[in-house]
C-alpha cells in the first residue's frame, strides 16, 4: 500500500512538472536573458525567427563540455577524446531521432542552413545537373535558398525558374507541373520566414517524385516549430539551424539520404573527411564524416543536443499549439489597428509561428526603432533576406513578430498596444 501510495505521489509530481513546464510563465524562468530589463520595462523578445533565446540548459552544456570534457573528436585514443566524440556522436543520434530521418549517417553537421543549403549546391547540384538543366525555387524564398543555386548557375549554366506566389501568400501550384516535367531540382522552403505560409512540402515532393526530381526542403523555420517528419516529407535534403530552436549560433544540420550522400562529393577539404591521402590524391571518409572536414564545432553541437532534449520534453505538438495561439491572438489584435497590413495567409493554421505586416506609412526600421525605445520589444524591420519576395509584394520592408515557446499572450498585447501608439506617435 505504502508503495502504490508512493508511485501515485511520484506520478501526481511528474504530471505537475510536466503541466508546470509547459507554461511560457515557467518556461521563461529557464532563460536567463529575460532578466533582462530596461528601467521598469521587461525584455519582449518578439524576434525568434532571427534567433532564438538559450535555456541555462544550453549554457550549461556548453561550458561543461569544455570545463569536463574538452578534446578534439576522432582523433584521440585517450579516454577524454573518446568521450568528447561520444558527447559529439550522441548529439546526431538525438537530431537522427527529433526529424525522424532513417539513420545517424543521414545527419551532417554545419555551421547554419546556408551552409547546409551550399553543401548541396556545390557538392550535388553542381557535379549532377548538367549545362541546361533546371532548379526550381518559390518566390518565398530566403536568400539563404536563391544565391546558392544562383552561384552554381552560374557556373555550369543552369536554369532557375520559380513558382509564383498568389495574393494571399500562398504558393500558386497551378503551375507546378509544367514547371518540375523539366526540373532537376526542387528547392523549397517548408514555413516562410516572412509570409508564414506553412507550405504543402509532402504533397509537393511526391509531384516532383514523380518527375524523377531532388527535393531539397528549408527547413530553418519549420524544424524548431512543429514535429518534422524526414521520412515522411519524402525529400532529399532537409536543412535547418540550431540557433532558431534553442541551440548556439554556429552549428546547423543538414539531412540528406544516405544513397545521396554516399555518392556526393565532398563539400570541403582537410583533415577529418578524408580516409588516404597521398600527393597526388585522396580518398574519403565513410559518410557523414566525408562532409565535416577540419575540427568540428564540439561544444555548439553538445548545446544543440541539451536544446533538442530541452524541445522534445516539451513536446513539438505543445510547441505548435502555443505557436499557433499567439498568432492567433497577434492575427486578431493587429487586424483591429487601422491602417495596419497583415501580410500572409489569414488562416492561422497555414501559418507559422510569426506575422509581418506595415502599419500606414511609417518605416518599419523607424517603427522597431520606437517599440525597442518605448517598451522594449525586439521586433525584426526590413527585407528579412528575402528580397524577391518583398519585390513581388510591392513593399522595401516589412515589421515582422516572430514567437516562440517563452512568449506569452501578454507580450502580444503589449505588442498591439504599442502599434497603436505608434500611430499617434508618427501622426500616421
Ligand atoms: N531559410 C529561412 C527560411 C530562414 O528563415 C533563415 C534565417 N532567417 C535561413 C534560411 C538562414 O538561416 P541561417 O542564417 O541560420 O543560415
Amino acid at each position: 500500500m505504502r508503495r502504490l501510495i508512493s508511485i501515485l505521489l511520484y506520478l501526481l509530481h511528474s504530471l505537475s512538472m510536466e503541466a508546470a513546464s509547459r507554461s511560457p510563465y515557467r518556461i521563461r524562468e529557464d532563460f536567463p536573458i529575460f532578466t533582462r530589463v530596461r528601467g521598469p520595462k521587461p525584455l519582449v523578445y518578439l524576434d525568434n525567427a532571427a534567433t532564438t533565446q538559450k535555456p541555462r540548459r544550453v549554457l550549461n552544456a556548453m561550458v561543461l563540455y569544455y570545463a569536463k570534457a574538452n578534446a578534439n573528436v576522432h582523433r584521440g585514443v585517450y579516454s577524454l577524446s573518446i568521450e568528447a566524440t561520444q558527447l559529439y556522436e550522441d548529439v546526431r543520434r538525438k537530431i537522427a531521432k527529433f526529424v525522424d530521418a532513417n539513420s545517424w549517417r543521414e545527419v551532417v553537421f554545419t555551421r547554419n542552413t546556408t551552409e547546409a543549403i551550399n553543401l548541396v549546391a556545390y557538392s550535388y547540384a553542381l557535379h549532377r545537373i548538367k549545362r541546361g538543366g533546371k532548379i526550381v525555387i518559390t518566390e518565398m524564398e530566403h536568400h539563404s535558398n536563391i544565391v546558392p543555386w544562383q552561384l552554381v548557375s552560374k557556373i555550369n549554366g543552369l536554369r532557375i525558374e520559380a513558382i509564383p506566389i498568389t495574393a494571399d501568400g500562398y504558393l500558386d501550384l497551378g503551375s507546378i507541373d509544367k514547371l518540375l516535367r523539366d526540373a532537376d531540382m526542387l528547392a523549397i522552403v517548408h514555413a516562410s520566414n516572412v509570409l508564414g505560409t506553412i507550405n504543402p512540402v509532402k504533397e509537393i515532393t511526391r509531384t516532383a517524385k514523380e518527375y524523377g526530381v531532388t527535393v531539397l526542403v528549408d527547413a530553418a523555420q519549420s524544424v524548431p516549430h512543429m514535429p518534422v517528419s524526414f521520412r515522411e516529407i519524402g525529400c532529399d535534403f532537409l536543412a535547418f539551424s540550431g540557433h532558431k530552436m534553442l541551440g548556439p549560433m554556429g552549428v546547423g544540420c543538414l539531412i540528406a539520404r544516405e544513397e545521396l550522400l554516399e555518392s556526393m562529393e565532398p563539400f570541403m577539404g582537410g583533415g577529418e573527411m578524408i580516409r588516404e591521402v597521398t600527393l597526388s590524391g585522396s580518398s574519403w571518409n565513410e559518410i557523414p564524416w566525408k562532409f565535416e572536414a577540419g575540427t568540428p564545432s564540439v561544444a555548439d553541437v553538445v548545446g544543440l543536443g541539451a536544446a533538442v532534449r530541452y524541445l522534445r520534453e516539451i513536446g513539438m505538438d505543445w510547441v505548435r499549439r502555443h505557436e499557433e495561439e499567439l498568432t492567433q491572438t497577434a492575427l486578431q489584435e493587429l487586424s483591429e489597428i487601422p491602417r495596419l497590413r497583415i501580410i500572409g495567409p489569414e488562416s492561422v493554421k497555414d501559418r507559422c509561428g510569426l506575422v509581418s505586416f506595415v502599419l500606414s506609412d511609417i518605416h518599419p526600421h523607424d517603427l522597431a526603432e520606437y517599440l525597442d525605445r518605448t517598451f522594449n520589444i525586439a521586433v525584426r524591420a526590413g527585407h528579412h533576406c528575402a528580397m524577391p519576395l518583398h519585390t513581388k509584394l510591392g513593399l522595401v520592408a516589412t515589421t515582422r513578430a516572430s514567437f516562440y515557446i517563452y512568449n506569452t499572450k501578454e507580450e502580444v498585447q503589449l505588442l498591439a498596444e504599442g502599434l497603436k501608439q505608434a500611430l499617434k506617435h508618427f501622426k500616421a
